[in-house]
C-alpha cells in the first residue's frame, strides 16, 4: 500500500491555502496547516478540516515575514509529522501603490513573506525528500508572475521571483523524485482579493462594482473569478504520480489571461 503522505501548506487558514489544505486532508494525508495568528484563533479552521480528514491536522504558527521562523516550521512539520512530503508555498501578501509611494517596509514585507520564505521552507524541506526518492514542492505564483499590471510592483516582482526559483529548484532535484512546479492563478475570489476591491476603487477613483466589471476582471477574459477549489484540485493532481513528469512549470489557472 502506499506510504502515508505528509503536507504542510503555508498560509492556509483562508482562500487558497485552505482550500488546498482541505483537498489534501480529504485524501487522507496528515496535513500541517500555518498562518502568523495564535492557534485559538484558528480553531474552527481546524475543526473544519479535521470533519473531512482521515489523516492528522496540526497547526503550526509562524510569522513568514521572519526567515528564521519560515526554516524553523519546516523543521517544526517534520518533527511532529514524522516527514514532510508535500510542501506548498502558498502565504503571500500585496499591495496596490504606484512604485514611488510604496513604502520601503511594505516591498521588504512582500518579498519576505512571498518570495524569502519559499527559499526557507525548500531548504528545510529538500533533504528529506531526497532521502525517501519522492517529493513534491508546489509554489504558488500568479498571472503575475508572468504578465505585469501597474501599481503592483513589489508584488509582480516577488511573483516572477517565484517562478525563478520554482524553476531553478525543478532542475537541481530533478533527479531525486521531487517535481517543483508554481501555479499561476488569475483572480480568485478569496479574502486577498475582496480587500483590493477596495483599494483598486481608491486608486482608480470608481465604486466598487465598477471596479470588479472594468478593473479586476479586466485581464480575465472568462470575466469570472476561479474558484478556491480549482487551485487545489490541481495541486492535488500535481501530488499524484501520475504528474511525476511535470517539473520546473508554471501551470495556468487564470481565465484566458495570459493568452493575451
Ligand atoms: P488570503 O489573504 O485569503 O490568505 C493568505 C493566507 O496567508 C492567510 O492564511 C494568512 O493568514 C497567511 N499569511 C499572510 N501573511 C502571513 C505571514 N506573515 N505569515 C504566515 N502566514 C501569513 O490570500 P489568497 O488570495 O488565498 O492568496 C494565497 C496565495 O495565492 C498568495 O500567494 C497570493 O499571492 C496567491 N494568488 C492569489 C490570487 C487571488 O486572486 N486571490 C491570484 C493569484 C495568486
Amino acid at each position: 500500500s502506499a506510504p502515508k503522505r505528509t503536507a504542510l501548506v503555508t498560509g492556509s487558514t483562508s482562500g487558497i491555502g485552505l482550500a488546498i489544505a482541505r483537498r489534501l486532508a480529504g485524501l487522507g494525508y496528515d496535513v500541517a496547516i500555518n498562518s502568523f495568528e495564535p492557534e485559538a484563533a484558528v480553531a474552527p479552521v481546524l475543526g473544519d478540516l479535521q470533519a473531512v480528514s482521515s489523516g492528522r491536522i496540526v497547526y503550526h504558527q509562524a510569522d513568514l515575514a521572519d526567515e528564521h521562523e519560515s526554516y524553523r516550521l519546516s523543521q517544526d512539520v517534520i518533527a511532529d509529522l514524522g516527514s514532510l512530503d508535500v510542501l506548498v508555498n502558498n502565504a503571500g501578501i500585496q499591495k496596490v501603490a504606484a512604485v514611488e509611494q510604496l513604502p520601503a517596509a511594505d516591498w521588504n514585507r512582500i518579498i519576505a513573506v512571498s518570495l524569502d520564505s519559499a527559499f526557507h521552507t525548500i531548504r528545510g524541506a529538500l533533504a528529506g525528500m531526497s532521502e525517501r526518492g519522492w517529493g513534491r514542492i508546489i509554489n504558488i505564483a500568479s498571472a503575475h508572475g508572468l504578465r505585469a499590471s501597474p501599481y503592483k510592483s513589489a508584488y509582480v516582482a516577488t511573483k516572477h521571483g517565484v517562478v525563478g526559483l520554482t524553476k531553478s529548484v525543478a532542475l537541481e532535484v530533478a533527479e531525486k523524485g521531487i517535481t517543483v512546479n508554481a501555479i499561476c492563478p488569475g483572480y480568485v475570489w478569496t479574502p486577498l482579493v475582496a480587500s483590493q476591491v477596495t483599494d483598486q476603487a481608491r486608486v482608480h477613483n470608481l465604486s466598487e462594482d465598477d471596479v470588479v466589471r472594468q478593473v479586476i476582471l479586466a485581464p480575465q477574459p472568462t470575466r469570472q473569478f476561479v474558484q478556491p477549489e480549482e487551485i487545489a484540485e490541481m495541486a492535488a493532481y500535481l501530488c499524484s504520480d501520475w504528474a511525476r513528469s511535470i517539473t520546473g512549470t508554471t501551470i495556468s489557472i487564470d481565465g484566458g489571461w495570459t493568452a493575451k
